[in-house]
């Protein structure tokens, strides 16, 4: 692949902005100057350049974890506040796909006041097995609730509560008090606001949630909030 073309396909800018930054010197491959926009590269998945001092590796795909910070949006175009897209650099929101220039997407939205583990991508297929409702990924989130947890909501939470807009109800894949006042919920599909209207449902209320884990993959302790991380190819495909 042409150096222009690769800088491209990562996000750096329109093919002529890439092909600028490489004639004016500013990027290294595999640790060498490269000037030649023509330049032949072997890409190969990881393999390391710089752009303007900044490092960076090819990935064909990106497929990344962020640890989402309360008082962020998860939109492009956020209402109130910030959006999380924010918090991602540059070139993983002006990756080109399907000949528009869309970037990473969310998989999924969690709410404003939502702390914990988003998935972001630009490959179509990921997003769409992610977010489909078959797929059943489960999701651990623990809430911090205001009131005691008793058996009885833990109960009412894996057999089922019905909420305002379906008449089925929505049950738990588990429910557990980790603390008299901390709830681990596990749910296997994303309705708007579920964990909230659940817990409510079952008779209690949430004052904070975190999302812990999305299938096997759990928020690395060391991801501070803010930070995002890429996916391994492993961890990639264990989710999918
Ligand atoms: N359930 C909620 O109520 N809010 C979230 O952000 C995620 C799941």
């Amino acid at each position: 692949m042409q150096l222009q073309e690769l800088l491209f396909s990562q996000g750096f800018g329109t093919r002529r902005v890439c092909a600028g930054l490489i004639q004016q010197g500013h990027v290294t491959v595999d640790g060498r100057p490269v000037d030649d926009a023509g330049f032949e590269v072997a890409v190969a998945e990881g393999l390391p350049f710089t752009v303007q001092g900044r490092p960076w590796a090819y990935h064909a795909k990106a497929y990344v974890m962020l640890h989402k910070p309360a008082g962020t949006e998860c939109s492009q175009k956020p209402s109130t506040w910030p959006s999380v897209y924010t918090l991602l650099p540059d070139a993983l929101r002006q990756r080109p796909v399907k000949g528009g220039v869309t970037g990473v997407q969310a998989v999924g939205r969690l709410d404003q006041d939502t702390t914990g583990l988003l998935l972001l991508s630009d490959d179509g297929k990921f997003l769409h097995r992610m977010a489909s409702p078959k797929h059943h990924v489960p999701k651990l989130y623990v809430a911090e609730v205001k009131h005691a947890l008793d058996e009885a909501q833990l109960a009412r939470l894996r057999a089922g509560v019905v909420l305002d807009d379906d008449p089925r109800p929505v049950r738990a894949l588990a429910a557990e008090a980790l603390a008299e006042n901390r709830l681990a919920l596990t749910l296997g599909e994303g309705k708007y606001h579920q964990v909230k209207r659940m817990v409510a449902a079952a008779g209690n209320r949430v004052e904070a949630l975190h999302r812990a884990r999305i299938g096997t993959l759990s928020l690395p302790p060391d991801l501070a909030p803010g930070q995002w991380r890429w996916l391994t190819a492993d961890e990639v495909q264990a989710l999918t």
